[in-house]
């Protein structure tokens, strides 16, 4: 289980001051579950999900797994598998290359039967000897997403893996990204400013204003009772999009 302890982030911002990023945030992902932390571009949700990462250091607050704080182990001895926008890929390696690629201190036999079980988990069998460039925007999101997951990281973080792609795609790969996640068996937090996306692939969802986490629920109670009119007017469907 992760827990997420009064987490602060501070950015300089000039001589003697600060900029809040992340105000004072506690959360905490039971082993299996899905969270997402839904809010407005800028309300510190990268933030957070950088800092629970290793990526940014807390100004305060601790976070911990299974009771433990983390919050001194550098990012890849944290044992979390990071995903972002832009899939970051290696372009010079094929699919196969990229999915391995941490499962370096494998056999070649193991590396390759946990490469092919990536592949067919993302729904792309047979793809391992791909040239990276020959991808569409959608396949190579999921080659990182299995690239993520190769080495069975004991959470996923994920900072609005499908914002790059159109909007048909995006509606289509959340609902299989779950499944996906589901079906590793992963525990995630998934930072997304759009409602729809944090709606079909939470368990619960976090709401973020201005650096705090103002509500956290499942959809069904968040939409049912929103607890701010900030957070009311933010869950209401956009007119179009
Ligand atoms: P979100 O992911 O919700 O869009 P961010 O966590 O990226 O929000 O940003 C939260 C706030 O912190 C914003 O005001 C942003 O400008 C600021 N910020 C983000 N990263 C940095 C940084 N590296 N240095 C200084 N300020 C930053
Ligand atoms: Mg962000």
């Amino acid at each position: 289980m992760l827990q997420v302890s009064d987490v602060t982030v501070l950015y300089p911002a000039g001589p003697g001051e600060w900029n809040t990023a992340v105000d004072g945030v506690s959360l905490e992902i039971a082993t299996g579950e899905i969270v997402a932390l839904l809010g407005p571009s800028g309300c510190g949700k990268s933030s957070l999900l950088r800092a629970v990462a290793g990526l940014e250091p807390l100004s305060s607050g601790d976070v911990l797994w299974d009771g433990e704080s983390v919050a001194r182990e550098p990012v890849h001895k944290r044992g979390f598998g990071l995903m972002f926008q832009d899939g970051q890929l290696f372009v010079h390696q094929d699919v196969a290359g990229n999915v391995g690629y941490g499962l370096f201190r494998q056999p070649r036999a193991e590396r390759e039967r946990r490469v092919a079980e990536m592949l067919t988990l993302v729904g792309l069998a047979g793809y391992g000897e791909r040239r990276v460039d020959t991808l569409s925007g959608g396949e190579r999101q999921r080659v990182a997403l299995a690239r993520s997951l190769a080495p069975a990281p004991r959470m996923m973080m994920l900072d609005e893996p499908l914002s790059s792609l159109d909007r048909a795609l995006r509606e289509h790969l959340v609902v299989e990204m779950r499944q996906i996640l589901r079906d590793a068996d992963a525990t995630a937090l998934y930072v997304t400013h759009d409602q729809g996306e944090a709606r079909a692939i939470a368990d619960r969802i976090g709401v973020m204003m201005a650096g705090k986490l103002v509500q956290i629920g499942t959809p069904d109670e968040l939409w049912a009772n929103p607890a701010t009119t900030e957070v009311e007017a933010f869950l209401a469907p956009a007119p179009s999009d």
